[in-house]
């Protein structure tokens, strides 16, 4: 790649050309891993990833870059803006395990409408739909209190397991992703249960 504004000869992943120091535009194949210089995978440390994030945040903030010129000032925009999208992405478990299995193929968005739910799994939903909308009572808190320990026991479980899948060495088969795709729906199934409970708050 040459340097849009000296043209000498640069890597892809440089964000200043080391020539004549100017700001390079974002590489679109960059993921959003490699963006904040943390390992491809499922297991992160969520602050290693704030930190990175802030440290880059700092060196491509657009405030630095105003007498810069308009292109600088738009490449400096854009850094921002992807920047904040991959901390945003990877700091969230879901959104991390959904952005992983897009890496492998799999949009987690477009496979919403055919991605069919395995029936034990919408029994599940149902019934703890179910023990919700029965609350109620001088002993509804308590009996909230349990429900809610009893989903998030069920969620982490499904997110261990997810994450395992994610991270196992070697490639993954289609029926193996078949598998991990059904784990990060119930996900959300769970998490958006549990945001209802918690608003019964
Ligand atoms: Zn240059």
């Amino acid at each position: 790649m040459a340097c849009w504004q000296c043209g000498a000869e640069i890597d892809a992943a440089e964000l200043f050309c080391p020539t004549c120091e100017t700001l390079q535009p974002p590489d679109p194949k960059t993921d959003h891993f490699a963006r904040l210089g943390v390992e491809r995978r499922f297991a992160q440390d969520v602050t290693a990833i704030t930190k990175a994030h802030r440290k880059l945040q700092r060196r491509l903030h657009p405030d630095r870059f105003v007498n810069r010129g308009d292109r600088v000032r738009m490449l400096a925009l854009q850094h921002a803006t992807s920047l904040n999208d991959a901390a945003r992405i990877l700091r969230d478990p879901l959104k991390r395990a959904d952005y992983l299995l897009s890496l492998a193929g799999r949009e987690m968005d477009a496979e919403e409408g055919t991605l069919k739910l395995d029936p034990a799994f919408l029994m599940e939903v149902f019934e703890l739909r179910e023990a919700i909308g029965e609350l109620g009572g001088t002993d509804a808190h308590v009996e909230r209190g349990r429900l809610e320990r009893d989903i998030a026991a069920r969620y982490e479980a499904r997110l261990a397991e997810l994450a395992e899948g994610l991270d196992a060495e070697g490639e993954r088969s289609p029926a193996e992703l078949d598998g991990l795709a059904q784990l990060a729906a119930q996900l959300r199934y769970l998490r958006n249960i549990l945001d209802d409970l918690q608003e019964l708050e």
